[in-house]
């Protein structure tokens, strides 16, 4: 029997209606949507232009041309970002954003601040989420872009985003956000939340790999990563990924269609889960924001357990924890150690995603396998030995921790 499947920050399973929507343009209408000499180009390229209104609609941008296709978040996320700074290459300036940002968001920084731009991060509190006051006080005249994601896939914290977009607005700055892991699940409106651009991914909402979109709202010049035949308005070349185009179109209309829904049901399911995870199951902590918090993410740290081990002896449920193992260390989650959860703790933590495949009976077996495998490790654990003889185990050396 396959694994029952937690884990839909990581990626979702392609929606049937959605792979019904791709199929013509995987077989018969393979047409390259360039070409406007003939009815192939303008079937593809007619497709298109109903998916870019789709995505158009979801996010409540007023033109379908602010759409811009991407091979996916991660380079919507580069596009935005670099495309911004690289419009000021000889002043450079300075840019800001969170530690809890995606990878696709620190590490494109990291870059360009190793080319002379100044990166500056907003403080956040013990939840992940952003100080506002703080964030103000960064504001300067070489301000060049705020990027700050809407909801953080590892903790589910949801940012205040129209209070963020009213002050970058009040400053003319251009404001980006990653929106990827809150789309169909937070309502989100770029003209009501004052957002210049929004990084999209596909595959986190039940859609194709490999296919994404940056909304550039009119007005936001960048500069292009990529270079070609000019295709999305100069800012990405390339020949446009037909069906996964369409893939996304279809994906964000049913996100669009079922958002009320999914979330009112997977609240219920969230909620069976943390509270039956609070009753049963002693020295927990919730990470992440009680309440700001995406309706699918639960991330709980269980003491004296490591996450790794919990995960593996939970092997029938697919789960994703909070340390990452390389060959000679453990080393825990940059997010959770953002938002100072002790190392002891942080190796003791389990992300719960979940998604529109997930019922109650399943919430209820998770919570058997949790309630039998937290308290089968703590009986063989020498940490939990330890803090009980009172030992402070946030001492202990855990970069140097193998196993
Ligand atoms: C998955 C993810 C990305 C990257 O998206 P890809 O389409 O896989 O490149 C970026 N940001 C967040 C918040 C994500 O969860």
């Amino acid at each position: 029997m396959k694994a029952i499947y937690m884990d839909h920050h990581a990626t979702t399973p392609l929606d049937k209606e959605v792979l019904e929507s791709m199929m013509p343009y995987l077989t018969e209408h393979f047409g390259n949507p360039s070409s406007n000499t003939h009815e192939y180009g303008h079937i593809a390229r007619k497709a298109v232009e109903e998916a870019r209104k789709k995505i158009a609609d979801l996010i409540g941008a007023q033109s379908a041309d602010e759409i811009i296709f991407t091979s996916g978040a991660t380079e919507a996320d580069n596009l935005a970002v670099k495309g911004i700074a690289w419009n000021n290459r000889d002043k450079k300036g300075q840019i800001i954003t969170i530690a809890t940002e995606h990878k696709a968001i620190l590490d494109t920084v990291s870059r360009l601040e190793r080319e002379g731009y100044e990166i500056a991060y907003a403080r956040i509190d013990e939840y992940g989420l952003i100080d506002l006051d703080h964030l103000a006080s960064l504001l300067k005249p070489e301000t060049r872009l705020i990027s700050i994601q809407t909801a953080n896939s590892e903790i589910g914290t949801i940012q205040p985003i129209a209070e963020i977009g009213q002050l970058a607005m009040q400053h003319k700055i251009p404001f980006h956000t990653d929106a990827v892991q809150a789309l169909g699940k937070v309502d989100i409106n770029v003209i009501r939340d004052h957002i210049d651009m929004l990084s999209i991914s596909a595959h986190k909402m039940y859609g194709p790999k490999g296919i994404g979109a940056l909304y550039v709202r009119k007005g936001i010049k960048l500069t292009s990563l990529i270079d070609g035949g000019g295709h999305e308005r100069g800012m990405r070349s390339g020949t446009l990924n037909v069906p996964g185009i369409v893939g996304l179109g279809k994906a964000a209309e049913i996100a669009k269609r079922d958002m009320k829904q999914e979330v009112d049901r997977l609240l219920i399911l969230r909620n069976r889960l943390a509270d039956g995870i609070d009753k049963q199951i002693e020295h927990c902590k919730l990470n992440g924001h009680p309440i700001k918090r995406l309706a699918n993410n639960l991330n709980y740290s269980f003491a004296y357990v490591e996450g790794e081990s919990l995960i593996l002896a939970c092997r029938d449920v697919a789960l994703s924890s909070g340390s990452a193992c390389t060959s000679t260390s453990l080393q825990s989650s940059y997010v959770l150690r953002a938002i100072n959860v002790p190392e002891s703790l942080a190796h003791c933590s389990i992300r719960f995603g979940l998604g529109k495949s997930n019922t109650s009976e399943q919430i209820d077996y998770i919570l058997e396998l949790l309630v039998r495998n937290v308290k089968k490790l703590r009986e063989m654990s020498p940490l939990y030995d330890l803090a009980r003889d009172g030992i402070d185990i946030d001492k202990l050396n855990w970069s140097k921790h193998t196993h």
